[in-house]
């Protein structure tokens, strides 16, 4: 036996790291990002501000301007306290580890999010998935099934959900929530939030095992890494436990400190990319052999039926343009020759539409 095979565990050596593609040069449209940046007198003040910052020192780590600005400025409901992560993605490993004792699992419905799958087994946790139907909505009778026969201690909704870009039903979800009441936390992971305008959050009082998560990642601030989420305070104190003490750096924290005081920046930039997502569904959707889901979020998932190319047909025409989207394909059966194709520009996605066009008339 290798030294690595004795100490790596063997699920862990048996995972394919998460793959990021390399996209210099590329009009990149595979993560979900903002393509906006903040217009130049933001930029030059913040520069200023992050100048300023005491490098030298680790954050405070009770983070309470940082915390009061995000409560006040991006709808936690009075009287609720919100747990940082470096990103979402930092919240969904505290929540694993927070929950993983012996033999508990969590649930989900798929195709979703993969971190949640992938964070459950680094903790040691069975994943539950639970396809949702065709038409990419929950399946009640099989989500409230499979809880009570599995009991999993965590069950992720996203809403919108990725990769399928819908909302599930609220009431579906609220009776999901009920359902896990008494074996586990329910997150409803607000990550696309800013282009659904809807929301658990207000609904936090209703529910003693509801967390609702979000990040500032789609809003704009991908890069810096930041992601809160909101829960009842006695549920709240015992997740901010497993919370690495200084977990949000301090670039982080003075640049979200920031852009939280000019929000109404980011606000419209949402507001401009749920315009601009309309527009290109309509576009797409009257090409031949597309099929262009309904999205409450900033990206569009469509599937290619076409007579003469496939999705992956389409996604490789797309990467000799130099445009990058995301092939889900073979992510899920029921996302056969589906693509992932982040809202953009008008500029940008103008490219795509030019190189959609072009990849179906090979
Ligand atoms: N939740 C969902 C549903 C996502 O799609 C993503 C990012 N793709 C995340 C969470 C992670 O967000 P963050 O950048 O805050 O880690």
């Amino acid at each position: 036996m290798s030294l690595i095979d004795t100490i790596i565990r063997a699920d862990v050596r048996a995972l394919a790291a998460y793959h990021v593609p390399d996209s210099a040069g590329f009009v990149k449209l595979d993560a979900m990002e903002n393509p906006y940046t903040l217009p130049e007198h933001l930029r030059a003040e913040l520069g200023k501000r992050l100048a300023e910052v005491a490098m030298n020192r680790y954050p405070v780590p009770s983070y309470s301007e940082l915390k009061h600005k995000i409560c006040t400025g991006l709808g936690v409901p009075a009287g609720y306290d919100v747990v940082l992560g470096n990103g979402s993605d930092e919240l969904i490993s505290m929540l694993s580890v927070a929950c993983a004792k012996p033999g508990a699992k969590v649930l989900a419905p798929t195709p979703g999010f993969v971190m949640y799958a992938m964070s459950a087994r680094f903790a040691g946790m069975e994943f539950v998935g639970v396809p949702l139907k065709a038409d990419f909505s929950l399946d009640k009778p099989a989500m409230l099934a499979a809880i009570a026969e599995h009991k999993p201690a965590i069950v992720y909704l996203a809403y919108p959900n990725n990769p399928t870009g819908n909302l599930f039903d609220e009431s579906d979800m609220v009776d999901i929530i009920r359902a896990a009441q008494d074996c586990g936390l329910v997150v409803v992971d607000e990550a696309y939030q800013p282009f659904a305008q809807a929301s658990f959050m207000p609904r936090l009082p209703e529910f003693a095992n509801l967390v609702v998560m979000r990040t500032v990642s789609k809003l704009g601030l991908a890069g810096i890494r930041l992601g809160y989420m909101s829960a009842a305070s006695e549920l709240l104190v015992e997740l901010d436990k497993v919370r690495p003490p200084y977990n949000v750096n301090v670039l982080t924290q003075a640049a979200a400190e920031f852009v939280l005081d000019h929000v109404d920046v980011l606000d419209a930039q949402a507001a401009s990319l749920r315009e601009e997502r309309a527009r290109l569904s309509v576009a797409l959707s009257v090409l031949p052999g597309i099929e262009v889901f309904p999205s409450a979020a900033n990206f569009l998932l469509v599937r290619i039926n076409h007579e003469k190319v496939n999705g992956n047909d389409v996604f490789s025409a797309l990467l000799d343009r130099k445009v990058l989207i995301k092939n889900v394909g073979k992510m899920h059966p029921l996302l056969e020759n589906c693509l992932r194709i982040t809202v953009s520009t008008a500029e940008e996605n103008r490219l795509l539409l030019d190189a959609v066009m072009a990849s179906l008339a090979p």
